[in-house]
């Protein structure tokens, strides 16, 4: 079949499960990610048992990048899988922020807390070329996968701890920066997000106790009393329904603490100082 027959068949297999953009949108993702092709109408490809599979699954709400394996960000292609979170959009606008901030310091050491696919660390490694980057996750799986995007983006060159943030740690060692994108949304929020995201993406990445909504947020500065040089910066992404619970927070510790706003107007980074 040609492509724009596979495109025909795309929508009207998906038009019951999403708007029209959408279909549009998976469709390219998919020709390109998966098939390695770029759209040319009347090219010709074999119908396989792959595609029917892979239809089926968006019909399901299985997120694209984990039908094509891979996420985009930044500049670079990340590998992911059900034990990562999918990097999102608004991580770029952290990584943007850090670089912005610290154009003139490429020798700084840095640690991710919270690491996921090591998007943060590798992108941040290709920035700074060097800096000292070091980055945590508390899941072997997800280490598994950061461990292979480093390899693949950057030959290696980061240093990764199997840790629990939740507990106290201590890497005798001092960072310029401490950033970290973790877990912030409260079980409560979970109405609002889409079947894709609460289906695939791992909970353990993505939510927290709604009575105890900033627990990260305090064991990050625990981390950072023992781990961030007296002059250091803290970035984290944070819950866009909790800013300003969450700068009093670092202000009882920090005396330069701004938020900052993500592309869409919501209160989305903060950092500290
Ligand atoms: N640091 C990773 C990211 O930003 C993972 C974050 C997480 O799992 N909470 O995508």
């Amino acid at each position: 079949m040609t492509l724009a027959e596979l495109k025909q068949i795309f929508t009207s297999k998906l038009e019951q499960c999403y708007d029209k953009d959408e279909i549009e949108q998976l469709f390219l993702i998919y020709i390109e990610d998966k098939l390695n092709l770029t759209y040319n109408p009347s090219f010709i490809i074999e119908n396989n048992d792959d595609i029917e599979k892979d239809i089926s699954q968006l019909q399901e709400n299985k997120p694209i990048q984990h039908i094509t394996g891979k996420a985009f960000f930044y500049d670079n292609f990340f590998k992911v899988n059900e034990f990562t979170l999918i990097p999102r959009p608004e991580t770029e606008e952290l990584i943007e922020l850090i670089r912005t901030n610290h154009l003139e310091n490429d020798s700084l050491s840095i640690i991710d807390l919270g690491t996921g696919t090591g998007c943060i660390p590798i992108t941040l490694k290709k920035l700074f070329h060097n800096a000292d980057v070091s980055a945590i996750d508390i899941s072997k799986e997800a280490l598994i996968v950061a461990k292979t995007n480093a390899e693949n983006i950057i030959n290696n060159e980061i240093s990764f701890y199997e840790k629990d943030l939740l507990k106290d740690i201590n890497l005798n060692k001092k960072f310029d920066i401490i950033i970290s994108n973790p877990p912030y949304i409260r079980e409560l929020e979970k109405q609002e997000m889409h079947k894709n995201v609460l289906d695939f993406e791992p909970h353990l990445a993505l939510f927290v106790d709604n009575n105890d909504p900033l627990i990260f947020y305090k064991r990050i500065i625990e981390f950072a009393k023992k781990h961030l040089k007296n002059q250091g910066f803290i970035y984290c992404e944070i819950n866009q329904y909790l800013p300003y619970e969450t700068k009093e927070l670092f202000e009882e510790y920090y005396s330069n603490v701004k938020l900052i706003k993500d592309i869409s107007g919501n209160y989305r980074m903060i950092s500290a100082n």
